[in-house]
């Protein structure tokens, strides 16, 4: 699954825009995973400019 450091989040919003599976809810200052949705592909993980998001094998 992918973890979210949300207080580091600056919301740009890049993750969501390459998430292949559009599972990454993004609205103001509030960012959320369906993980039910989400295939663990780690794009969102690489294009992070700033490493907030992480994989977390579990
Ligand atoms: S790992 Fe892939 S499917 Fe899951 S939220 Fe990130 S980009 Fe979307
Ligand atoms: S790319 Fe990173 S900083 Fe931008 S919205 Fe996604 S998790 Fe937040």
């Amino acid at each position: 699954m992918i973890r979210i450091k949300e207080d580091r989040c600056d919301f740009c919003g890049t993750c969501v825009s390459v998430c292949p599976v559009d599972c990454i809810e993004l609205r103001e200052t509030v960012i959320k995973i369906d993980e039910k949705t989400c295939t663990d592909c780690k794009l969102c993980v690489y294009v992070c400019p700033i490493e907030t998001l992480e994989f977390v094998d579990e």
